[in-house]
């Protein structure tokens, strides 16, 4: 039983299901060969067919499909050798065609199960029910005129996905988990750039309550949902509303809702009885979508590392811990980064990588990341290159500068963005190791306090750190501290 939510006569259980649209990479559209750039003028990316002129027929982009299917491999679902494109029907003045080319009864890929991991760390199924294939429609601007809309047909044509869960979901934690799931699915298999913030991936949040163990109550649905805290606040409010609505009396409509950024809730945008009849039937003008054994087995033995295997490999053969493995996997960015960061590292310090793996991953989620929040800037923006980052680690690997200092001159690195050797240079910040140099800083500290010395070898042990705290000032901070103690112990006892 998964977690219930308390109402005024008793306990429910929520209910959610997410069909997530998602933005195929692709230079061109579904069915034509105009461009998917985006942020372009408006209407500078539209043909004839994205325009729906007379006697225009489509024409299916390869590499869409290719995509659709690599996307339901990264998924583990089965892929469907045969799938139709069929007419869903409405009209709206940003959808010239007068309707939508989609899949309705074969879809490109079928049924399969997506594990997500929980933030207590629990793991749970979810199953999706299918991927398929469909064109967006153009996008209506009702603020560039006081009077009139204006249509911006750039995006129609467009090819998404769109991935339609199973009702399994039973909380807004596992809501937002399968969303950053397939987010990171698609990221790492190349298929959809996930900027959510760009309209590349959202969501429609189906919410329906119920009492324990009771057959599925009836739902609501929000459309276009575009980031995972949003997903979270429809489902966490729509919760509560339904129970609030239903234990006060009333019944829960099927109903299409808005959600609302501002207050954080939702509010009716049409009800079932507004809801369009789409006529879906097979569009003429498209052949079935049939594919080879051989063409689905080649594609999936191109498909790029996934991030649990990642995550999997890391911990396996780098020995890096599971929580930094996992914090370095969560964008395919910081797990490049990383590899990039470890490769150069190996190179420059010759160093076997099996000795490298901890190190280099607690830097980068340690001290870069610390950083980079304290910046506000995302790791592709980082001001610390690959090459310098590789460079200061190795200064600090070959003994030139201490663990200490390494910190002191990545602050400098942020700030002058110079490397890390010219920096340590300038300030003349390279560890003393020299025996002779610190011997003699050592004799000299002793002579100095030959008080303390007494009282050291009376049995006041904790001067010890005095002594070793001198030599650090005299050097300001750089003596190596290996040599240090080693000196100093048997100097200090004899
Ligand atoms: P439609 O095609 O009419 O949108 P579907 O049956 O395909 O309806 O379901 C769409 C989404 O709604 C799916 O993600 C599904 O899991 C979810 N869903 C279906 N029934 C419920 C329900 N009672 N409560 C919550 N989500 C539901
Ligand atoms: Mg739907």
């Amino acid at each position: 039983m998964g977690k219930l939510y308390q109402g005024a006569t008793g306990d429910w259980e929520a209910v959610i299901g997410l069909e997530i649209h998602a933005q195929v990479i692709s230079e061109s559209k579904l069915f034509s060969g105009a461009a998917t750039k985006f942020g372009a003028e408006p209407n500078t990316q539209v043909s004839f067919v994205c325009s729906a002129q007379p006697g225009m027929l489509p024409v299916i982009n390869d590499e869409c499909v290719r995509q659709a299917v690599r996307t339901g491999l990264a998924m583990g679902c089965q892929i469907n050798l045969r799938s139709v494109f069929d007419r869903k029907n409405y009209f709206y003045a940003d959808l010239p065609q007068g309707y939508q080319i989609s899949q309705f009864k074969d879809p490109i890929v079928g049924e399969g199960i997506l594990t997500v991991e929980l933030d207590d760390g629990s793991t749970k199924d979810i199953g999706v029910e299918r991927l398929h294939l469909e064109q967006d429609a153009g996008k209506s601007m009702h603020d560039q005129h006081p009077t009139m809309t204006y249509v911006d047909l750039n995006r129609s044509g467009v090819a998404l996905m769109e991935i339609v869960s199973k009702p399994d979901m039973r909380t807004p934690e596992e809501a937002a988990a399968y969303f950053k799931k397939i987010r990171s699915l698609v990221r790492y298999a190349g298929t959809c750039d996930g900027n959510m913030d760009q309209g590349s991936m959202r969501a429609d949040v189906n919410v329906s309550v119920r009492r324990p163990g009771e057959e599925l109550g009836t739902r609501t649905e929000t459309k276009n949902v575009n980031s995972i805290r949003y997903v979270m606040q429809v489902v966490e409010s729509e919760i509560r509303r339904q129970i609030d609505v239903i234990e006060d009396g009333g019944v829960i409509d099927q109903e299409t809702r808005l959600f609302e950024v501002a207050t954080g809730t939702t509010r009716t945008m049409r009800s079932k009885e507004e809801a369009h009849d789409y006529r879906y039937f097979p569009d003429p003008d498209l052949l079935p979508l049939e594919f080879s054994h051989e063409f689905v087995d080649k594609l999936a033995k191109e498909m790029p590392e996934l991030a649990d295997a990642k995550k999997a490999r890391f911990i396996a053969d780098l020995h890096i811990t599971p929580y930094n493995a996992g914090v370095l996997v969560a964008e395919k960015e910081s797990a490049d980064y990383f590899e990039e960061l470890l490769a150069a590292t190996v190179e420059k310090s010759a160093k076997p990588v099996s000795e490298l793996g901890t190190l280099v991953s607690n830097w980068v989620t340690g001290d870069l990341f610390g950083a980079l929040k304290k910046l506000g800037v995302g790791i592709t923006d980082s001001p610390v290159s690959i090459s310098h980052a590789a460079e200061l680690l190795c200064l600090q690997l070959d003994g030139t500068i201490s663990g200490r200092i390494a910190k002191e001159v990545f602050e400098s690195m942020l700030d002058s963005r110079k490397s890390p050797e010219e920096i340590v240079e300038e300030k003349g910040l390279k560890q003393v190791s020299d025996t002779g140099e610190i011997e003699a800083m050592i004799d000299e500290i002793l002579a100095a306090n030959a008080d303390k010395v007494e009282e050291y070898r009376g049995g006041k042990d904790k001067l010890y750190g005095f002594f070793v705290g001198q030599v650090m000032k005299k050097t300001g901070g750089k003596a190596n501290p290996q040599v240090v103690n080693q000196l100093l112990r048997p100097k200090l006892d004899g």
